[in-house]
């Protein structure tokens, strides 16, 4: 029992609450941050086995926001960036069993098989295309509006896949991809908007904001060891259990089981960051009909193997990965050549590859037995990717029931109530992957605006 009182109380140590924690302790801040299990990262987690270093979540981010080449600065030497390297430019996509690169030149554009003849004198006319005045319009929608149905099959389908494991038609543009719908509303084009946003001013940070795909030599655990780090470990409590927080005449309450013991801490701050995923049981004086908005949010199922080979013999590993539209009816999401973009991932002459199954149209797949699985596995990955002799020395599976939030169209309800929720409850703020975007890059900024709040 310590009742002691902290400024801030931070629940979750993943992405989200270590680098709002390193923000808080590099100012000076008192705070606590208490995490439900043993150890910190949350979903990212990389781990070595018989050679191969390999992740259990996250692959890869992207340096997509300022706040993510300012996390870098601070962080120094204490983490070693290592950027993918040229191959990551080449994505292939699955079309009738065979793979194509996505062009990523106008030339390549126009010889792909990828998109029909239509769409590619289509997307001529792109930058003349009306602007949509639909604000809940959906992914799928706006890509057949101003693109046309091949590219929203064989481009924005498997990107959405790759990202969301989703389904275009269910997510709305400018909760699921807001540069993208910035771009229609305030350039009135996809490509004449990126190309003036290009020419733009920038500050110094944005200017090192490239959208380089990053991660850390020896795997994303890198990163989140080096904040918990420099947040200073002493300001965690791990494995905390049934974490109840109640509200006070001013700040928080905050009871949790740690070991035998019953702990009770008291705030002026407390951040969630762990998502919607068990915001009822842990601010139960939330009303029943704001708890509803919040949690109302579908959240994929995905199932990632990591299968690695001593000795690679099938198709050549010369990208990023390959992407499975949903058109192309696999059983496969997709497969990433994690060997091929870093470093040290395999042993010499061998691979190490990363596939997803499942997702929001295939979730049939996440019930599978391990070995109902492997069977489908197997079956898929050697006709795609011409392997005869299938012997992997690594398959390891992870099963998320939760990966990956849809913002779909009740998205606005959800921030509108996180909104109502922190104004009625001042002190009381609601972070995570339920808002303000789902890769890595977006968590960094979110907590990083928030240390800036916190700390102002
Ligand atoms: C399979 C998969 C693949 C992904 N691939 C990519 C990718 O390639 N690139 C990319 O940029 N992003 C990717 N993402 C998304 C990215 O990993 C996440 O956005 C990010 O890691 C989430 O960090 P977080 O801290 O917000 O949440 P989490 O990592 O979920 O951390 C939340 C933490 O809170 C803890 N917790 C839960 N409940 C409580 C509670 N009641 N009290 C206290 N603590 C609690 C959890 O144990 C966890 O440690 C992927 C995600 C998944 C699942």
């Amino acid at each position: 029992m310590s009742n002691e009182h902290y400024p801030v109380v931070i629940l979750g140590a993943g992405v989200t609450g270590l680098t709002l924690a390193h923000h808080l302790n590099k100012r000076g801040a008192n705070f606590k941050v208490l995490e439900k299990l043993e150890r910190h990262g949350g979903v990212v987690n990389t781990q070595s086995e018989k050679g191969f270093v390999f992740e259990s979540g996250p692959n890869s981010g992207i340096i997509s926001h300022p706040e993510v080449v300012a996390l870098f600065d601070d962080l120094g030497d204490a983490i070693k960036i290592e950027k993918g390297n040229d191959l990551v430019k080449i994505r292939y996509v699955l079309k009738n069993g065979e793979w194509h690169a996505l062009p990523h030149s106008p030339l390549s554009a126009i010889s792909t098989p990828l998109f029909t003849l239509k769409d590619k004198f289509r997307i001529l006319g792109e930058p003349f295309r009306k602007k949509g005045n639909n604000p809940d319009e959906t992914l799928a929608e706006l890509v057949k509006r101003r693109m046309g149905n091949s590219f929203l099959d064989y481009a924005i389908d498997p990107f959405i896949l790759g990202i969301y494991a989703g389904d275009p038609a269910q997510l709305v543009t400018r909760h699921a991809m807001p540069k993208l719908y910035n771009l229609e509303q305030k350039y009135g084009s996809f490509i004449g908007g990126a190309r003036k946003k290009a020419k733009e001013p920038k500050s110094e940070l944005e200017k090192r904001t490239d959208r380089a795909v990053f991660s850390i030599e020896g795997g994303l655990s890198g990163l989140t060891n080096a904040l918990l780090k420099s947040a200073d470990e002493k300001h965690f409590d791990f494995a905390c259990a049934n974490i109840t927080v109640e509200k006070q005449e001013a700040g928080f309450k905050v009871s949790y089981e740690l070991g035998d013991e019953m702990n009770v801490i008291y705030c002026d701050k407390l951040v969630t960051t762990f998502g919607s995923v068990g915001l009822k049981d842990t601010l139960p004086f939330i009303a029943t009909k704001e708890m509803q908005h919040l949690t109302n949010l579908k959240y994929a199922r995905v199932v990632e193997v990591s299968l690695g080979f001593d000795q690679w013999e099938g198709r050549e590993l010369d990208g990023f990965g390959g992407l499975i539209p949903h058109k192309e009816k696999r059983d496969l999401l997709g497969v990433l050549f994690m060997s091929s973009l870093f470093k040290n991932r395999a042993p010499k002459g061998g691979a190490l590859l990363t596939i997803f199954m499942g997702g929001i149209r295939n979730e049939h797949l996440c019930d599978l037995n391990d070995k109902d699985l492997i069977k489908v596995l197997e079956r898929e990955f050697k006709d795609l990717m011409k392997v005869s002799d299938y012997n992997p020395s690594l398959v390891k599976i992870k099963r998320y029931s939760h990966a990956i939030p849809q913002y779909g169209v009740n998205s606005n309800e959800r921030f509108e109530t996180i909104d109502a929720v922190q104004e009625q409850y001042p002190g009381l703020i609601i972070a995570g992957n339920l808002r303000d975007g789902i890769g890595m890059a977006d968590r960094i900024k979110q907590a990083s605006i928030i240390a800036n709040k916190l700390s102002s």
